[in-house]
């Protein structure tokens, strides 16, 4: 239901979470973070509101590291659970990726996930895009280039934003019939379901077109159609009460 992502100079766990509180407003079933440290990733997730969620970090603690991303989960495929609760992570452990929208083909693209060893431990329609990034990365290496061709076999409406622990510095958010955008600060720089999750930090903002990939390091941001040719970028100044 709400997507917040990071990168840059601060505790990515910080500017994530405070991001997904200011999407509060918007209801959600369960709530959860991924960050990159220590060349890994760590993940934490927990059915109910953010306060369990917090609640959670304060007893394990994650790792400080500086790019991140969360979610605020309206399930409409399994039960508000703990498993069910994104991040998802693929069998490795180094992707995580978090969605808004439904997946309508997933039935589909699991079994194929299965056949090929793969093992789907939830109920969500979102899991299979953490095991198809996984693959898709294990041969062209490069996050942004995986989700363009994984964006090419899924069908319905979805905002993703992943991470993967072998390119620590970079987000890669997508987005079908569903909504995402990207706050550039200096140094560092956002991705949102909505612009309310970042105007504490920036007011300038770019809206990701139908059908487009964008990477975000902390010096810029790349924006591509899923079939990668580079999409025209027009950076807006929201013009926002951010007491609102
Ligand atoms: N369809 C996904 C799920 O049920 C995402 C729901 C959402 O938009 O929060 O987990």
């Amino acid at each position: 239901c709400g997507i917040v992502g990071y990168v840059g100079g601060q505790a990515a766990l910080d500017v994530v979470f405070a991001g997904l509180q200011r999407l509060e407003y918007r209801g959600y079933d369960s709530s959860g973070v991924a960050v990159l440290a220590d060349g890994g990733l760590a993940a934490a997730k927990k059915e109910g509101k953010l306060a369990n969620l917090q609640k959670e970090l304060a007893e394990r603690p994650l790792p400080t590291g500086t790019t991140g991303i969360g979610h605020t989960r309206w399930a409409t495929h399994g039960a508000p659970n703990d498993v069910n609760a994104h991040p998802h992570l693929d069998n490795s452990g180094r992707v995580a990726v978090v969605h808004n929208g439904i997946i309508e083909n997933f039935a589909g693209l699991r079994a194929e996930l299965t056949d090929r060893g793969h093992e789907l431990g939830s109920e969500t329609d979102t899991e299979v895009v953490a095991h198809l990034l996984a693959e898709a990365f294990s041969s062209c290496g490069d996050l942004a280039e995986a989700m363009r061709q994984v964006c090419g076999l899924l069908e319905g409406a979805f905002t993703l934003v992943a991470v993967h622990a072998d390119e620590p510095d970079v987000v890669v958010g997508a987005r079908r019939n569903s909504p995402l955008v990207v706050g550039v600060g200096e140094g560092e720089a956002f991705l949102a379901s909505d612009v309310a999750a970042f105007i504490a930090h920036t007011r300038e903002a770019i809206e990701l077109g139908q059908d487009q990939v964008v990477e975000l390091r902390r010096d810029g941001v790349t924006v591509t159609g899923f079939d990668g040719a580079p999409a025209q970028v027009r950076t807006y100044h929201v013009d926002w009460d951010a007491s609102a």
